[in-house]
């Protein structure tokens, strides 16, 4: 088997190449934006055939390069199914088993608390644990939905079980180290080893780090697997032509699920409601879609950045208030819905149709 571990020095993040050199399939995992023109070469160089590009979460400190490896490779995109990157070919789960080369299985482990949507990856005797346990420290829990007491249950009922000889493969490290193993992060990781659940909280809440730099591009962008969001629908509509759909949760599975929990409104009640007052209206497209057009006195929110941001922006503070939210066609308004009734807003609705239908009706 081929197996590499690809170091980013800009943001210390390790990606992770594995192949079968007999069959040819390979798999990269974490892969970074910018190293975009390294992936190809080795896989150029190997004559590899790009499978899958898995992601362990969606990252706030460097840009994937999924989308872009999608556009020239055909790879398939996946990220947990909770991590709200709607437009990855595929939406992981719990237990989810990759299977590459002649007889070759990747199994998914959700490992929450980084992000709530963080997962780790098993192949043979390796742990891919993302951002979930470092070498000799841990993801951090302080924004993106970040939870400590979840992250500790990971890592100590799904992680610390795994066999002792397990190596650990980390999604950063800061100091120059490349692997580990389980008995050497249970029994030495000082974040870990012999903590409690309310020790571990606590030191979590107190490491004070400042946000990465790129939070405010990379969050949304790897949301759409590092392109922007035309693109990135483009190069979907391009496979889904040219290529059989996987039977796992799609982004339409995703969006008509979300409507099987929501309110939608037309276009026609979303204008009686306007003029009544009283609701507070979200746009949440990117920041380059409002610019283009606008619902009046429309609050900017993009579904990227949502569960993020929203805790800051004032005239949502109320969560009993109600809310209509929009996108350009009905579907990331759906998705953004759910995330909103999700954080305990319980007065939300979607408008159906979304910006298209309100120009054309209007
Ligand atoms: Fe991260």
């Amino acid at each position: 088997m081929i197996f590499r571990q690809l170091f980013d020095e800009a943001t210390w993040t390790y990606t992770y190449l594995i192949a079968d050199p007999k069959t040819k399939d390979a798999v990269l995992i974490d892969p970074v934006n910018t190293q975009i023109d390294v992936y190809l070469q080795l896989l150029d160089k190997e004559e590899l055939v790009l499978k899958y590009s898995l992601e362990t979460h969606v990252h706030a400190d460097h840009i994937t390069a999924g989308g872009l490896l999608r556009q020239k490779t055909g790879a398939q995109t996946a990220v947990s199914g909770l991590c709200g990157a709607e437009t990855a070919d595929i939406q992981i789960n719990d237990g989810d088993i990759f299977e590459f080369g002649e007889s070759e299985e990747l199994k998914v482990i959700a490992t929450p608390g980084h992000t709530p949507g963080s997962i780790s990856f098993i192949w043979r005797d390796r742990l891919f644990s993302g951002d979930a346990l470092f070498i000799g420290g841990c993801g951090r829990t302080d924004f993106q939905g970040g939870n400590a007491g979840d992250l500790y249950d990971a890592i100590t009922q799904r992680l610390f079980t795994l066999p002792d000889d397990t190596l650990v493969y980390p999604g950063h490290d800061y100091q120059g180290r490349w692997v580990s193993n389980i008995m050497q992060e249970r029994t030495n990781n000082p974040r870990l080893a012999g903590k409690s659940r309310n020790e571990f909280i606590e030191i979590m809440e107190n490491l004070n780090l400042p946000n990465p730099k790129l939070i405010d591009e990379a969050v949304p962008a790897n949301r759409y697997c590092g392109l922007d969001e035309d693109e990135c629908q483009d190069a979907i509509v391009r496979r889904e032509l040219s290529m059989p759909k996987r039977n796992l949760g799609t982004a339409q599975d995703k969006v008509a699920a979300a409507k099987q929990h929501i309110t939608e409104v037309n276009v026609e009640t979303a204008k009686q409601l306007i003029a009544e007052g009283n609701i507070k209206v979200v746009d949440v497209r990117e920041g380059n879609e409002y610019e283009t057009g606008h619902l009046d006195n429309a609050i900017l929110l993009p579904r990227g950045v949502l569960e993020f941001k929203i805790s800051g922006v004032e005239q949502l503070t109320d969560k009993s208030k109600a809310v209509l939210l929009y996108c350009r066609t009905g579907g990331r308004s759906a998705l953004a819905a759910q995330a909103m009734q999700d954080l305990g807003y319980n007065n939300v609705l979607s408008m159906a149709g979304g910006f298209e239908a309100w120009s054309k009706a209007n």
